[in-house]
């Protein structure tokens, strides 16, 4: 699904604006605090039924007013369909004029990828970011995995509450408790497994590209005792409870839940070296910035046409060539990339939009 239109009215600083993108290389434009950052926002809302930065409906919402819509037109070439969302007192989403009965039941409609300046944590930023990150995209491919993590997340939940409180009936269960907390971690790490792979040898690929030849390299870590990946879930289930076993003492001792997925990681290289502690800022967004194309190229492989790409502020840090390869090199797919500005003969892109004041001050570009 590619966006053919977008309406937007009293969304964040946008009292009333309509974007008209073409199906390739999109480039918003505009100094900062304009409202760039919004539009990218109002298309991965229309996406996934959240917001990227908001954690409630209000703060959408132009200031001084009750309500803001959301109106797309999107298109696969064989079937368009409009999907609205209206934020108010109570959201509304509308796919083709037929209210949805959750906000979530449009969610999926068409897929986005997002590049936000937030996501250099992937390289750099706790271990959390990155298993965030692989959550997010393994349980858009895969629903069943989102029912794994759930269900892991309660059990983990769980077992700390036994932990640190320390009640003497509730300690007795901690096996049973961290035996089906192994069995739900068994079944999860097959499909990470597979997916970092995938993922893996594309953000080496992509990473390369970009850099005009710079050795990355990223591995998935699990628990220690997990020494064959492609193991039966029955054999990774004893592996996990090793691994409990031999570290209960500690386990208690410091009231945490030390082994499990829950710890489990991605390791950025390059050239040798571990990305988190001697990357430059430019190696470090460029490998960010692989990862996102290598997902949204696992994604193009899944539903057999790409998600929008969401690229927020990339260019910043990155030298000519790299910074060629985003405004030249990305192709087969629809596209969205904000820059505060681009230099003279530096464009690509198929369509520009100049965003002033929450408008769309200026388009230029074939229509
Ligand atoms: P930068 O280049 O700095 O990233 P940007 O063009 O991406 O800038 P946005 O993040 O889109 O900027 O935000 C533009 C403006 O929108 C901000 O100045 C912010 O104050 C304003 N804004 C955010 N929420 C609302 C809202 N609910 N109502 C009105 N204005 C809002
Ligand atoms: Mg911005």
């Amino acid at each position: 699904m590619k966006l053919q239109s977008l309406r937007l009215t009293d969304f964040r600083n946008h009292a009333d604006t309509i974007l008209e993108p073409c199906e390739d290389i999109n480039l918003l434009l505009g100094k900062n605090a304009q409202g760039k950052t919004n539009l990218l926002e109002s298309i991965y809302l229309l996406s996934r039924g959240q917001s990227f930065r908001a954690r409630r409906d209000a703060e959408l919402i132009r200031f001084g007013c009750d309500a803001a819509q959301l109106d797309a037109k999107l298109s696969d070439g064989k079937r368009d369909c409009m999907l609205s969302i209206r934020l108010g007192a109570r959201r509304q989403t509308l796919l083709n004029g037929i209210r949805q009965k959750r906000a979530s039941d449009a969610a999926g409609l068409f897929h986005v990828v997002l590049f936000r300046p937030e996501d250099l944590g992937l390289v750099r930023g706790a271990s959390s970011q990155r298993r965030r990150f692989l959550d997010t995209a393994l349980s858009q491919l895969r629903p069943l995995y989102g029912e794994l993590v759930n269900e892991y997340t309660r059990l983990h939940a769980h077992i700390v509450r036994i932990l640190r409180d320390r009640e003497p009936a509730m300690l007795g269960t901690l096996d049973d408790f961290y035996y089906r907390l192994c069995c739900v971690g068994a079944r999860m790490i097959p499909y990470r497994a597979s997916f970092c792979t995938a993922l893996t040898e594309l953000t080496e690929k992509y990473h390369a590209d970009i850099s005009g030849g710079e050795a990355l390299s990223v591995r998935y870590e699990t628990v220690s005792t997990v020494r064959d990946l492609s193991a039966s879930p029955t054999e990774l289930g004893r592996a996990l409870w090793e691994h409990y076993i031999a570290h209960k003492e500690a386990s208690l001792r410091s009231g945490n839940v030390l082994t499990g997925p829950h710890r489990d990681d991605l390791v950025f290289t390059i050239d040798g070296q571990n990305a988190r502690e001697y990357a430059s800022q430019g190696q470090v967004r460029t490998a960010a910035l692989a990862c996102k194309l290598a997902e949204r190229e696992i994604f193009t492989r899944a539903d057999r046409t790409p998600p929008v790409l969401l690229l927020d502020d990339v260019l910043s840090e990155l030298d000519a060539a790299r910074r060629a390869y985003v405004l030249r090199g990305i192709t087969g797919g629809q596209v969205f990339i904000t820059a505060c500005d681009v230099k003279p003969g530096e464009v690509a892109a198929r369509r520009v939009f100049t965003i002033s004041g929450g408008r769309v001050c200026r388009q230029e570009g074939e229509t």
